[in-house]
């Protein structure tokens, strides 16, 4: 997607060799008019599916997952990091490792707010090792419900994300795909 390579390359900020910073346009401030195409594309790639509901974890995966959730016209769940007090009842629940705070945190969603009969496509900022896409299967698992596909919006496909979440046997759509940092730029895969 070429107007989320060009918002990467002018407005993000890489740090080390393998950490993008977007916060200039998706992880901090947000920029609607990019999250709204972004909706529509996560649409364009994935309207053949029976797609019920889309699920993300927090923080970064809400605002892109809003705007999917408004193209098909369905909820979506996110994902919490601590349980709430106002999460009453049972959750489901799955162990999560952060690539970028390097801690585990236990992700929940509420039994209510799942159903066997759903068909949900995962949304995330990035993909990494995929530990994020990989928890939320466990806890769709958990649930009965069906994976419709995974839509990413920035892969590092220079990390084993991708090849571990296909080899679940799951579709992995990605909006701008990065191949390698290197001397402080980024080339992306052509798609
Ligand atoms: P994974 O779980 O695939 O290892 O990493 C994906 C998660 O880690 C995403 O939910 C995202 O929050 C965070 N993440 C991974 N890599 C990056 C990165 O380069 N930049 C930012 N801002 N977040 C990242």
């Amino acid at each position: 997607m070429e107007m989320l390579e060009n918002a990467i390359k002018d407005r993000g900020t890489i740090i080390g060799d393998t950490i993008v910073k977007v916060d200039s346009f998706l992880n901090h401030e947000m920029d609607t008019a990019l999250l709204y195409e972004i909706g529509q594309e996560f649409h364009r790639m994935f309207k053949g599916k029976p797609v019920t509901k889309i699920v993300t974890i927090e923080a970064g995966g809400i605002a892109p997952a809003l705007m999917a959730g408004l193209a098909f016209n369905v909820p979506v769940v996110y994902a919490k990091k601590q349980k709430s007090l106002t999460m009453k009842g049972d959750v489901y629940s799955e162990s999560v490792y952060s690539f970028t705070k390097q801690v585990y945190s236990n992700v929940t969603i509420s039994k209510d707010r799942l159903s066997a009969d759903d068909h949900v496509l995962i949304i995330d900022d990035f993909l990494a090792n995929g530990e994020a896409a990989a928890g939320l299967i466990n806890i769709l698992k958990q649930a009965g419900a069906t994976v419709a596909g995974i839509g990413i919006v920035i892969e590092k496909s220079f990390q084993p994300g991708r090849t571990r979440l296909e080899e679940k046997g799951i579709e992995v759509v990605s909006l701008a795909r990065i191949a390698k940092i290197s001397a402080g730029q980024i080339e992306f895969l052509k798609s």
